[in-house]
């Protein structure tokens, strides 16, 4: 038998779940980040893999002994670095599901329960946020669970360079990129934007970067129009502009209504990339962060992305990708040779999500979403929302009345950037002493410049408590 029966899969199953329940439940035992030398954990590795079978039931120590003290933690409460990647366990639970349902999801016929989960969650999220109705598959666009929000905005590059050259006698109207062909960012974009257009061959010329308003960090919208004018007068193709709303490195966010009424002459599609700060508009004083995404009284963006997998409680990898036009991206990267004719296809009445991602294959990712929503309800999404949002305006508080320490820029939802009053070298020893306690992770940034510590809160389990740990490390004389 090459494979544990269903009663063998039964037994080991429960020691399995209690490894990982007995691991979040003593994580704090643990610092946040051990520190190992690097070959540390490939060092305890045989050369080969064992030729015979080893008992399963072993499995859960042999991984605690040769990976437990070599890890960073994320799922600790204590972890504010970069963004949180919430690995709840109610998404694990659906996350079972969908492995055990082991389906392959690309077309609809290959798991109509795959497709239309997704869709109908895709579709409940968007309403949940405030997403125009033209955002979902009711009403003519729809949603998509990506792995990460790099390749969403790689699809939805892909989309715009088929939609900006028109060809209506090929299939794939892009004849080939022309080098002519430009993408508008800012400095504070996010590196994935640089790599899509690499990725899509569009060559370093392909990124413009913007200016910001003078003392902000938002793109210009005046600037934006000039430099469009500017290309298409030379002969180039505005493609896509990218307005980010939560930038990774501050939280600053771009002008989204002013950014589409100059890309709108072009025809350029606008992409939002909310990746950290989208799933915010779930709690109405948050929303915000959908300014200008919505059509009525502007025309509204083309895509908007935003993913469950940092701070929704939605174990990596779900990225929530959404078009206005369901023909978009199955124009772009729809390719159907013999082997994947389908007749449920062919009849265009189902969607394929294969032509709404880059692979083929695609695993059953809205069950844990799906979990999610339902063990929690929206309720509990905007609690733990909320949750982190007062953390940081506390942390925030404390920081504007203490003598060494100040803000760097407005903190933004759960996401504080602070320096030492006492300069650059002072700022970088803060950061180095608060991540030697071991007690939270912490990780730094720029800003003008300069360098500047940031705490990002979300942790599935980040509560009160580990504010005052934060506080304490940070408040801590050297
Ligand atoms: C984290 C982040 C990304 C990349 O997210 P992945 O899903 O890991 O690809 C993109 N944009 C912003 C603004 C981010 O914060």
């Amino acid at each position: 038998m090459p494979d544990l029966t269903p009663d063998e899969f039964r037994a080991l199953g429960h020691l399995f779940v209690d490894a990982v329940a007995d691991a979040r439940a003593g994580i704090e035992r643990h610092p946040v980040r051990d520190v190992v030398e690097p070959g540390t954990v490939r060092a305890r590795f045989p050369r080969e893999a064992n030729e015979d079978p080893e008992p399963l039931a072993a499995f859960p120590s042999l991984v605690e002994a040769v990976t437990g003290d070599a890890d960073t933690r994320w799922q600790h409460p204590g972890f504010h670095a970069f963004f949180p990647a919430n690995a709840s366990l109610t998404s694990l639970l659906g996350e079972l599901l969908s492995g055990g349902a082991g389906a392959q999801g690309m077309l609809w016929s290959t798991s109509p329960a795959c497709t239309e989960v997704e869709q109908a969650v895709t579709d409940q999220v968007a309403r949940a946020l405030g997403l125009d109705e033209t955002f979902t598959h009711d009403g003519g666009g729809g949603g998509s669970i990506q792995d990460s929000a790099s390749s969403a905005a790689l699809v939805a590059l892909t989309a715009a360079l088929h939609r900006a050259a028109p060809d209506p006698d090929s299939g794939w109207r892009v004849r080939g990129v022309t080098g002519r062909e430009r993408v508008y960012v800012t400095a504070e974009t996010h590196s994935s934007l640089a790599k899509a257009v690499r990725v899509a061959g569009l060559g370093a010329d392909g990124l413009r970067t913007v200016p910001c308003t003078p003392g902000s960090r938002a793109m210009d919208p005046a600037a934006l129009a000039d430099t469009l004018a500017a290309d298409v007068a030379a002969g180039l193709v505005p493609v896509l502009v990218c307005a980010t709303v939560g930038t990774t490195s501050t939280g600053s966010s771009d002008p989204v209504a002013a950014l589409v009424t100059a890309a709108r002459p072009y025809r350029a599609w606008v992409h939002v990339d909310a990746a950290w700060a989208g799933v915010a508009a779930l709690c109405p004083e948050h929303r915000w962060v959908l300014d200008g995404v919505n059509p009525g009284p502007g025309p509204g963006v083309d895509s908007f992305c935003t993913d469950a997998h940092k701070w929704l409680l939605t174990a990596f990898d779900a990225s929530l990708l959404w078009v206005r036009d369901a023909r978009a991206l199955p124009a772009a990267l729809s390719i159907t040779p013999a082997y994947l004719r389908d007749a449920h296809s062919d009849t265009g009445a189902v969607v394929d999500f294969r032509d709404w991602q880059v692979p083929l294959g695609r695993r059953f990712r809205a069950l844990k979403l799906w979990a999610v929503l339902h063990g929690q309800g929206l309720s509990g999404l905007r609690s733990h929302l909320r949750g982190h949002v007062d953390l940081a305006a506390e942390l925030a508080e404390r920081i504007r009345g203490h003598d060494d320490l100040e803000l760097a820029c407005a903190p933004v939802l759960s996401l504080v950037c602070l320096r030492s009053r006492s300069g650059d070298a002072a700022t970088t020893a803060l950061l180095e002493r608060a991540n030697a306690d071991g007690r939270v992770l912490l990780t730094g940034t720029e800003v003008d410049g300069h360098p500047v510590v940031r705490v990002a809160f979300g942790g599935v389990t980040t509560g009160r408590e580990h504010l005052e740990v934060v506080w304490d490390v940070l408040s801590a004389r050297s």
